[in-house]
C-alpha cells in the first residue's frame, strides 16, 4: 500500500534519504561545533568532517576538494558564478551568451546584468514537434561566441522537460574559444555520471535537495587547474571558502550532501533503469488511458537525451492548474514547475515553440527513488479520470 497525496515532484524537491539523516543527526547533537573555530576539539571535529565531505563530493565530480565552494543552493551558486564572473571580467568582455531555457536562477541574474552594461544572447533550442525538442547544438555555441564574450553558460538537465545537452561538445567549444562555461547540473548530478575534466566546464553549480539530502546546502565548482576562475565574491563576511561565501559553514547540510552523493553514484544504474521504467509506465499508461495525450520535450527512447524520472505530458483541452488542483491525491506540478514567481505559462514550454494554450495544459510529473509501481499506475487512474471529466465539462483552457 502507499499513502496519498503520491509525491510525484522530484525534480522540485526530494525526500530526504533515511541513510542521509542518519549521517547528519551527530552533526546536529554532538558534533555541533563552528567548523571555523580553530581553538577547540569541537572546532576541529566539524572542520573534519566538512574535510572529509569536501573531498568525497570532488571526487564525485572529478575536482579538486579546492575547487568547491559551499552554497545554500543551486540559486546561489548561479548568482556567484554569473555575476562574479561578469564583474571579474568585465574589463575583458561584456558578452554573455546563455540558452532561453535555462532556469530563472540563471536567466534573472543575467537580466540583471543585462540592465548593469553586459550584453546577453540567449540562444533557441529545437522547437516542438521533434524527437529532439529542447536540444542546444554545440555548433549553435560557436556561432554565438564574439571576440568580448567572456562566459557561456548551458544547464546540463532541464527541470521541466528533463532535456540533456551536449555539454562536453559544447565545453570542447568554449575550451578552443578560450571563454569560461558554467554549467547549472542542478538537475544532472547524482542522476548522470558528471566529471567536470570530461565535460570541459570551469564552473557548475548543484545542490543537495534534489538528490535526496537536505535542503539550504549547494555548491559550486569553481576550476583552479589549468585555466583558474577568478571571481567577485557576492557574500562578504568572515572570509570562509577562500573567501569566495563568507558565512559559517552549514556543517550537517554539508555531511548531508556528501553521503546523498554518494548514495547517488553507488545506486545510479539500476536506480536510473528502474526510474525510468516507471517513467515510462506512467506515460505509456496515460496514453492507453487517454486520447490527445503529447508528451513535451526530447523522445524518451533513446534515453540519452533526458533524465530518467522526467515526464511532461500536454492534455489537450484541459488546463494544466485546474488539473493539479482536481487531483490533490497527487503531488505534481504545472510547466511552469518550481517557480512560484513566475505565474505565466513556463518560459520553458513556450521556448520549445509551444502556444500559451498549449503551455497551459501541461503538467511535470517527477519520479524518483521512493516512487512504486502501484503509486504510478494509481496516477494513471486519478489523471485519466480527471481529464476526461475535464474534458467533458470544456474546461477552459
Ligand atoms: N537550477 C535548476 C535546473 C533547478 O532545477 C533548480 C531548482 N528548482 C535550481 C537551479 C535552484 O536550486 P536551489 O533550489 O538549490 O536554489
Amino acid at each position: 500500500m502507499f499513502e496519498t497525496p503520491v509525491y510525484l515532484d522530484n525534480q522540485a524537491t526530494t525526500r530526504v534519504d533515511p541513510r542521509v539523516v542518519d549521517a547528519m543527526l551527530p552533526l546536529l547533537t554532538e558534533v555541533y561545533g563552528n567548523a571555523g573555530s580553530a581553538t577547540h576539539a569541537f572546532g576541529w571535529a566539524a572542520r573534519k568532517y566538512v574535510d572529509q565531505s569536501r573531498e568525497q563530493i570532488a571526487t564525485a565530480i572529478g575536482c579538486r576538494p579546492k575547487e568547491l565552494v559551499f552554497t545554500n543552493g543551486a540559486t546561489e551558486s548561479n548568482n556567484l558564478a554569473l555575476r562574479g564572473v561578469a564583474e571579474k571580467y568585465a574589463g575583458k568582455g561584456r558578452h554573455l551568451v546563455s540558452v532561453t531555457t535555462e532556469h530563472r536562477s540563471v536567466l534573472d541574474p543575467l537580466e540583471k546584468l543585462a540592465d548593469r552594461g553586459f550584453e546577453v544572447t540567449l540562444l533557441p533550442v529545437v522547437a516542438e514537434p521533434d524527437d529532439q525538442a529542447g536540444l542546444l547544438a554545440a555548433e549553435q555555441v560557436a556561432e554565438a561566441i564574439r571576440d568580448d564574450t567572456i562566459l557561456v553558460s548551458v544547464m546540463l538537465a532541464n527541470n521541466e522537460i528533463g532535456a540533456i545537452q551536449p555539454l562536453a561538445a559544447i565545453g570542447q567549444v568554449c575550451q578552443q574559444r578560450g571563454v569560461l562555461l558554467h554549467c547549472d547540473a542542478t538537475q544532472a548530478i547524482g542522476k548522470l555520471p558528471v566529471d567536470v575534466d570530461r565535460l570541459g566546464v570551469d564552473l557548475m553549480s548543484f545542490s543537495a535537495h534534489k538528490i535526496y539530502g537536505p535542503k539550504g546546502i549547494g555548491a559550486l565548482y569553481v576550476r583552479r587547474r589549468g585555466r583558474r576562475v577568478r571571481l567577485a565574491s557576492q557574500i562578504d563576511g568572515g572570509g570562509q571558502e577562500f573567501g569566495l561565501r563568507s558565512g559559517t559553514l552549514n556543517v550537517p547540510g554539508i555531511v548531508g550532501f556528501a553521503r546523498a552523493l554518494e548514495l547517488c553514484l553507488d545506486e545510479m544504474p539500476e536506480e536510473a533503469l528502474r526510474v525510468s521504467a516507471l517513467r515510462d509506465r506512467l506515460f505509456q499508461g496515460l496514453l492507453a488511458a487517454l486520447p490527445e495525450v503529447e508528451l513535451n520535450g526530447p523522445a524518451l527512447d533513446p534515453p540519452q537525451h533526458r533524465l530518467p524520472g522526467n515526464l511532461n505530458v500536454r492534455f489537450d483541452r484541459v488546463d494544466g492548474q485546474t488539473l493539479l488542483a482536481t487531483t490533490t491525491d497527487l503531488a505534481l506540478s504545472s510547466g511552469s514547475a518550481c517557480s512560484s514567481a513566475e505565474s505565466g505559462p513556463s518560459h520553458v514550454l513556450r521556448a520549445l515553440g509551444l502556444s500559451e494554450e498549449a503551455a497551459r495544459s501541461s503538467v511535470r510529473f517527477g519520479i524518483g527513488r521512493f516512487s512504486t509501481e502501484e503509486e504510478i499506475d494509481f496516477a494513471v487512474d486519478v489523471i485519466a479520470e480527471a481529464v476526461k471529466r475535464l474534458r467533458s465539462l470544456g474546461s477552459p483552457v
